[in-house]
């Protein structure tokens, strides 16, 4: 099932998601249509809040379905280690039409665990790395402007206050 995205502006992104303890059926149908309703909206990352659970799973394809092996899924994953630094274009499908630049580490390890519970640890770098903080960041209530300088974060929340009035965010 395709889930519609959900926007900046909506208190679900900006609330710390709750753990996952049941490793069932129903986080499996979740996560199927996490990568579903990821793949639709043209994304590589995505977070259950952005669908409006506010639970803490991610999935990522960095490769957008070009590697069955690269379909990664995070469950109750923490950021373990950050090294060096990367600049570059970041967008969130909660804030489209947006890109702003944002420094992240450029070398990322995340524990996580998987669809069956099992904790395992990754390391990714240059995009993975960006995607492994990013998705990790909206299970905590944060959104990439965060990183971003308080004049540009300002700009752009007029610009979707303008587009709310006018009906179309
Ligand atoms: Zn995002």
């Amino acid at each position: 099932m395709i889930y519609p995205i959900v926007k900046y502006g909506d208190p679900v992104l900006q609330k710390s998601a709750a753990a996952i303890t049941s490793f069932d059926d129903e986080l499996k149908r979740l996560v199927e249509d996490m990568f579903e309703s990821m793949y639709a909206a043209r994304g590589v990352g995505l977070a259950a809040p952005q669908i409006g659970i506010s639970k803490r799973v991610a999935v990522i394809d960095v490769t957008f379905k070009e590697d069955p092996d690269a379909k990664l899924v995070l469950v109750n994953p923490e950021i373990v280690h950050k090294e060096g630094r990367q600049r570059g274009t970041e967008g969130c499908l909660s804030l489209p039409e947006f890109r702003e630049e944002v420094t992240r580490a450029k070398t990322v390890t995340v524990r996580a665990q998987d669809i069956d519970g099992k904790f395992f640890e990754r390391t990714g770098e240059e995009l993975l790395a960006r995607a492994l903080l990013h998705e990790t960041d909206h299970l905590n209530g944060r959104l990439y402007i965060s990183h971003i300088s308080a004049l540009k974060r300002d700009l752009i929340k007029r610009k979707i206050k303008k587009l709310a009035k006018a009906g179309e965010w």
